[in-house]
This record gives structure tokens, C-alpha cells and sequence, in this order.
């Protein structure tokens, strides 16, 4: 079967448990797709025989009448998580070759081993440690945009977004610390969901800000990326103690029974994201996707989320900060690439780490270090921090008006590649749309709602309140089923 590929996540799956085609043979066709597009970035690491020797075993369990839902679906993972059988290194210099002697706890439960069967067809590009909004602080290269080659895919999970995009794999991990998982799927018109903080282990993601960082999937659609999700949470409360110790709902099954139509769906749009920093194009298509809601049933409320402006300077703070500590590990002793011929241990650290680490993750070490020096520390951090509570109590005030918060993922379509790799703050800014949920801890999601400027993909954020991903995933699965933007495809 040629069209393997435009199958989705789904589909695949009821063609393995039919046995109409194989998991080698999928993933045989996979991967023959990636090795033909290497000027995408996409891909960091493959290795035939890993991917195959796990499709084998997906046959077996196949064989043996498993009809577990992903089982020999193939799925590639973000950079970021680290697995035992193909090189590890969060997109940076600091852990070039780097193998880890076990497998994130996502990577484990989508796994064929010990979960839900999914085939590894490898890692993908990201920008270095999970720090940016284009991919292009990767040190292995830029990620393009599948649907042009000249602009940027997103980040920082832009191997993910592109290789999903470019039909290379039917659905793939991410992370979202700050909009990682939904600015790219936004940019490369797939579908990206980042769960409540707290839904998916942290084992195993190499931590960028550890009170913000979150795993979960993308996909073509909200149906696929239920059914990742359903299978990616959970508690794991031996391995990472802010794990929730919620149990996972069946993602899937609630998207079965989302109601014909909308009725009742308060959907508040709130007017900081709707400013004049929206570009023309996204706000059409993101208006357009509101009017569909209200025909499918939903109510359109006004919303306010006053602080909206604020996360960028506080999630500039409290991201940098923690992860000045968190990346204290890599010294060049304990973790991470060492320096050839240091002249003493002062030296071997300055130069371990200023040859590991790119521009922007020093640049954030350093701010980071900064706002929690003696002195700053409450003029910066702590501010930040009670900024982060109020809004949160933000979001808590709007959603007694609304059931569900929509607007824009970012402010404009994806931009050039080179355009703002000179400038970080024009990045920073970029994230204003994605930071606010991120840092009150709730989930959020980005579906295809349209096309802007050069024809390039826009996303419609859906936020929901703690615990409410089956909410989002119905909206947005009733969305698609009215519509079929997350159906096109790059040429
Ligand atoms: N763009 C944001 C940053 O640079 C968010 C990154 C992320 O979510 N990992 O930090």
C-alpha cells in the first residue's frame, strides 16, 4: 500500500488489527519516507534495526490477538525524552552522542515492551533544551516548515510539528514548557495537545523549567491525539513526585460521546487576545473558527484575562531561573560534554560549558542565575512568582463565564527562517498567546483553523480549566468533523 502515510493514527491501527498490513511493513514505509527527506531537519537519529525489532515484537503481540488501540503504530519522539535505544540529546552540543541507560516514562507506556505498542521510528530536532519558538537553537540544524521550506516550523518542538506535518510519522511527542507543543503544531497545521500540568511523568524529559514542562502529542487530528494522550498519563509516583494521582480518563471514549452538537459550550474569548498585536490574518481565520463553534451550538462569551501581558516577563523569569538550575548538572563532570586540555578545574567548567551550550541557553543561564542572585532574588523572582498566582486566579475568574477559553495560538503565521534568529526578545514576544495557560498549569490545545499570509497554516488555541482535557479534545474533535483543515496537506 503506497498511501500508508495519509492514513491516521486510527485508521493504521484498525489496519494492524485487521492484518492488512504488518507493523515492519508500516514501519518499513515510514521510514523510507524520512530517509527520502533529509533536507526537512526533521530527524536527529533512525536506526532500521531498532525501529524493525520493534515492529516485530507490535506483530507479535498482533498475532497473539492484542488489539490494544496504538499497538504497531508507528510514533517518533522528541529529543527531548530520553530512550535507551537511539542517542539522546535535547537538541544540544552539551549531550552530542549521549545514550541513557533507561526510557522516559512516556516513551515507556507508548512503547512495544511494557505499553501501549507504538513503533519508535526515532528522535526528533528540537531547539536546544526545549529553549525556543523556531527550532532554530537546535545544534544539529533547523527544522523547515513542510508547507515552505524557507520559514520555520516552530518550536521548540518543530521536528515534531514538521515530521507530522510531512506525513514522516502519523503522530509524534512533544513538550510544552511555554507553547513548545502548540506553536509548532500551529505553524505546521497539525494538532497538539499539552495536558494539565502534572498528567504526564516528567521522568526522563530532560528538564528545561520544571514547573511548567509537560509531554504530550501530536497529531493530525483530536481523535489521535486522544488516543496518545490516554496511553502518554498518568501517575508515577516513585518517578516524579508532581505527577498527579489523578487516573487517566479514556481520552478516546470521551471523544466517542461528545454530543452531535454544542449546545450549552460557553466559549469565552478573551479581549487581551484579540489586541492590535494580532496580525490580520490569523485573527480572520481565528474569528472564522469562532463562528463555526457558535453553528455547531457554543455560545461566544467576552472574556478578560488582565495579565495577559505579563507572562512574557514572568515566564522570562521563571523559566531562565530554574533552568539555570536545572542545567547546573552539565559541568563537564557529572553530565555532559568535557573539554579537551582544561588548565584547571576553573577551567574546565568555564569551557565545558561554553563549548556545550548554544547562545540562548547560556544566555538563559545567565539571566537565570541572575534573578535568583542575593539582591534580586525578591525584586525579580519572588515578583514573578506572585504574578504567576495572579494569573492563575485569572483564568479561575473567567471560567465561571466560560466552559472553554479560545483564541489564537501566536500572533502571526510562521516566520522566515533567519528572520528573528538575531533578535531573542522578538521570540520571547512571539509566545504572549501560549505563556498564560502554561504558566497556570492548564491544559491547552492548537487545531488547524485556517490558512494566513503565503498560505501558510493558522491554529485556534483551545484552553481548558485543571483536569478538562476530554472538554478540549470534544470541541476540537466536533470542530473537525465540521471542518477539514486539519485534513490538508503540504505539497
Ligand atoms: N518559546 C518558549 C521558550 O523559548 C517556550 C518553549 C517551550 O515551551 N519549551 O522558552
Amino acid at each position: 500500500m503506497n498511501d500508508l502515510h495519509d492514513l491516521s493514527v486510527a485508521e493504521l491501527a484498525a489496519l494492524l488489527r485487521r492484518r492488512e498490513t504488518s507493523a515492519v511493513e508500516v514501519a518499513r514505509h515510514f521510514l523510507g519516507r524520512v530517509h527520502a527527506q533529509p533536507n526537512l531537519g526533521a530527524f536527529l537519529a533512525t536506526d532500521e534495526t531498532v525501529t524493525l525489532a520493534q515492529a516485530a515484537a507490535a506483530d507479535a503481540r498482533l498475532a497473539a490477538g492484542d488489539s490494544a488501540p496504538l499497538l504497531g503504530v508507528p510514533v517518533a519522539h522528541k529529543d527531548v525524552f530520553v530512550t535507551r535505544e537511539f542517542p539522546s540529546t535535547a537538541g544540544s552540543k552539551m549531550l552530542q552522542g549521549y545514550r541513557s541507560p533507561f526510557d522516559a516514562t512516556v516513551v515507556q507506556r507508548l512503547g512495544v515492551q511494557t505499553g501501549a505498542g507504538m513503533v519508535s521510528l526515532g528522535k526528533l530536532n528540537c531547539d536546544e533544551f526545549a529553549m525556543g519558538s523556531s527550532n532554530e537553537n537546535s545544534a544539529y540544524g533547523p527544522v523547515q516548515n513542510p508547507w515552505d521550506h524557507q520559514r520555520v516550523p516552530g518550536g521548540s518542538s518543530g521536528g515534531s510539528a514538521a515530521a507530522v506535518a510531512a506525513r514522516l510519522t502519523p503522530a509524534a511527542t512533544g513538550t510544552d514548557t511555554g507553547g513548545s507543543i502548540r506553536q509548532p503544531a500551529a505553524f505546521c497545521g497539525v494538532t497538539g495537545i499539552k495536558p494539565t500540568y502534572g498528567r504526564a511523568s516528567r521522568y526522563g524529559m530532560v528538564a528545561f523549567a520544571s514547573s511548567l514542562d509537560q509531554a504530550g502529542p501530536l497529531a493530525r487530528s483530536a481523535e489521535d491525539c486522544a488516543l496518545l494522550l490516554s496511553a502518554m498519563c498518568g501517575p508515577d509516583p516513585d518517578r516524579d513526585s508532581t505527577s498527579l494521582d489523578d487516573p487517566t480518563p479514556d481520552f478516546s471514549a470521551a471523544l466517542k460521546a461528545t454530543p452531535e452538537r454544542l449546545d450549552g459550550l460557553r466559549i469565552g474569548m478573551p479581549t487581551e487576545f484579540f489586541g492590535p498585536g494580532l496580525s490580520g490574518d490569523v485573527r480572520a481565520a481565528v474569528q472564522a473558527a469562532l463562528q463555526t463553534f457558535e453553528d455547531l451550538g457554543a455560545r461566544v462569551v467576552e472574556i478578560t484575562l488582565p495579565r495577559t501581558e505579563l507572562a512574557i516577563p514572568v515566564y522570562y523569569i521563571i523559566a531562565p531561573a530554574e533552568a539555570s538550575s536545572n542545567l547546573s548538572r552539565f559541568d563537564g563532570v557529572r553530565y555532559g560534554h568535557r573539554s579537551a586540555n582544561p588548565k584547571d578545574l576553573a577551567d574546565l567548567y568555564r569551557s565545558s560549558r561554553s563549548e556545550g551550550f548554544g547562545a540562548e541557553v547560556q544566555r538563559r543561564i545567565m539571566i537565570g542565575t541572575y534573578v535568583l542572585s542575593h539582591g534580586y532574588y525578591d525584586a525579580y523572582y519572588l515578583q514573578a512568582q506572585k504574578i504567576r498566582r495572579l494569573i492563575a486566579d485569572d483564568f479561575q475568574r473567567a471560567f465561571t463565564q466560560c466552559d472553554l477559553i479560545a483564541g489564537p495560538v501566536a500572533p502571526t503565521v510562521a516566520w522566515k527562517l533567519g528572520e528573528k534568529s538575531d533578535d531573542p526578545v522578538a521570540n520571547y514576544l512571539a509566545d504572549i498567546f501560549t505563556l498564560p495557560a502554561s504558566l497556570a498549569g492548564l491544559p491547552g490545545m492548537s487545531l488547524p483553523c485556517g490558512f494566513g499570509e503565503a498560505g501558510m497554516p493558522v491554529g485556534l488555541q483551545l484552553i481548558g480549566n485543571y483536569l478538562e482535557e476530554s472538554r478540549l479534545l470534544q470541541a476540537a474533535h466536533r470542530f473537525q468533523q465540521a471542518t477539514d483543515w486539519h485534513q490538508r496537506k503540504p505539497a
